[in-house]
């Protein structure tokens, strides 16, 4: 299986080399030249299998860089917590991806891709530098991935007054092979520099490779939940569709749900809810994309993006390209993606008012990003009302406790803690801080791991 880069001027590579370059090296993002198809018995077992199992199954469908035995043992490993599915009233669902390490979603892709990466690394006998921007929660999920994998350091930059106490306290008290730098700045900001600094030929030498949600092996992996929620949900072997409500922000892990359903996954419809940062919901209705720049903060701070990578992949697999600028160069079939997407934009206050209804209704907490998406998926139904008896998911994307003031406020409910976050207040941190200045982030690298 090959992969290419969605500015079409990079050649195309394998599996094991878009893993170790992250970003292609004409600034594309690597999608995979065909996208493999599931049959409908794959389909029909799907309900039956485990989820590390449904995850080795569906990812050695890209090629043979792992065997499969070598897939079974990676997911085995990575995916050793609950993958709950919570009924919540009718036939609408939430899938709770909050259980690992790091408590949010960002878990499922980031555990495999260490898990990956370390053993090509290993194979090749390399070291390399992970480099990535986060705007809450995708920095610990890769520091927890890559903590302790050998002949590897991860370097994470962080916007200082956008992730929450608890959000850099996951990352800040790991140390090891792990550094965090505060960055005086927006996520926009923390990801610019990440860029340059792929782009920098000066930097070469340190083996940059990014785990962010450009990374194709963060998209493989998160392909799986949505299989694995729809054939518990509906019987999609015989091809009843569904509906997936997908909180969005870099639009990582809604391409995952892209490539499942084009490899054969039926659904009726992704509603996609954001927050203020509406750019996408206004592109699908209007056609005309414009980035926000700078990103608004909104209370579902991991979806505070203003110019999210992971459109250039949806652009291209509907026809178009959208470069890593911004400009739409072509523009995509916008009735196909009409049929297939509803979009919507949540506002702070809907979002709080959802987290309040249903626990008010249904008994059940969710948090600003799951809110978000709980909310737009009611958008849909009252917009929508002849689908309103079809199987539904909605992603719940972190645990309420990573948000207790706002969750304790509205509800009254003070979260209950998960262990991976219980500890963290006796735990010293470590991390260095920064202005958003490029040439001393570059001294900095330099000085640090060359
Ligand atoms: C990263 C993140 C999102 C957004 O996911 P994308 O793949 O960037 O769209 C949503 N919720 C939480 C909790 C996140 O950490």
């Amino acid at each position: 299986m090959k992969f290419y880069s969605t500015n079409k001027s990079a050649p195309e590579v394998s599996l094991a080399d878009a893993l170790l370059q992250g970003q292609a090296p004409d600034r594309g993002l690597y999608l995979p030249v065909q996208i493999p198809k599931m049959s409908a018995d794959f389909l029909k077992n799907a309900s039956q299998m485990p989820y590390p199992e449904l995850a080795a199954a569906v990812l050695s469908q890209y090629g043979d860089t792992f065997s499969h035995a070598e897939l079974q043992e990676i997911c085995a490993d990575a995916y050793d917590f609950d993958v709950p599915i919570e009924n919540v009233s009718g036939r609408r669902h939430i899938l709770r991806l909050d259980r690992g390490p790091s408590a949010s979603f960002k878990d499922f892709a980031a555990r495999f891709m260490g898990r990956a990466i370390g053993r090509l690394v290993n194979r090749q006998n390399r070291e390399l530098l992970i480099l990535t921007a986060t705007s809450g929660d995708t920095g610990s999920a890769v520091a927890h991935a890559f903590l302790g994998v050998k002949g590897i350091r991860v370097l994470v930059l962080f916007p200082r007054d956008e992730v929450s106490d608890r959000q850099r306290k996951q990352m800040t008290t790991l140390g090891d092979n792990v550094s965090m730098i505060s960055v005086d700045g927006k996520f926009d900001d923390c990801q610019a520099l990440v860029k340059r600094a792929f782009a920098d030929a000066d930097l070469a030498r340190l083996n940059l490779s990014s785990a962010n949600s450009i990374n194709i092996g963060r998209l493989l992996p998160q392909s799986v939940y949505y299989i694995y929620a729809a054939s518990r949900i509906a019987d999609i072997g015989n091809g009843e569709k569904v509906i997936i409500c997908v909180p969005s922000g870099n639009f990582g892990n809604l391409m995952g749900a892209v490539l499942a359903f084009k490899g054969g996954l039926p659904v009726e419809k992704f509603v996609v809810a954001t927050n203020a940062n509406d750019e996408v919901p206004l592109f699908v209705e209007s056609g005309v994309y414009r980035k926000i720049e700078p990103s608004r903060v909104c209370i579902s701070n991991a979806m505070n993006v203003g110019h999210p990578s992971n459109l250039a992949r949806l652009v291209d697999l509907y026809g178009g390209h959208l470069d890593e600028t911004g400009a739409m160069l072509k523009k995509p079939d916008m009735d196909a993606l009409r049929r297939d997407f509803y979009a919507v934009s949540i506002s702070d206050e809907k979002t709080r008012a959802t987290i309040r209804s249903v626990y008010e209704k249904y008994a059940t907490l969710i948090e600003p990003h799951g809110a978000v998406g709980w909310a737009g998926l009611e958008t849909y139904f009252n917009d929508v009302p002849q689908h309103a008896n079809m199987a539904a998911v909605c992603l719940e994307t972190a645990h309420p406790a990573k948000f207790p003031d706002e969750v304790r406020r509205i509800t009254g409910v003070e979260p209950p803690l998960p262990a991976c976050l219980s500890d963290l207040d006796s735990k010293p941190e470590s991390f260095d801080s920064m202005k958003v200045d490029y040439e001393a982030f570059k001294t900095y690298l330099k000085g640090k791991y060359q």
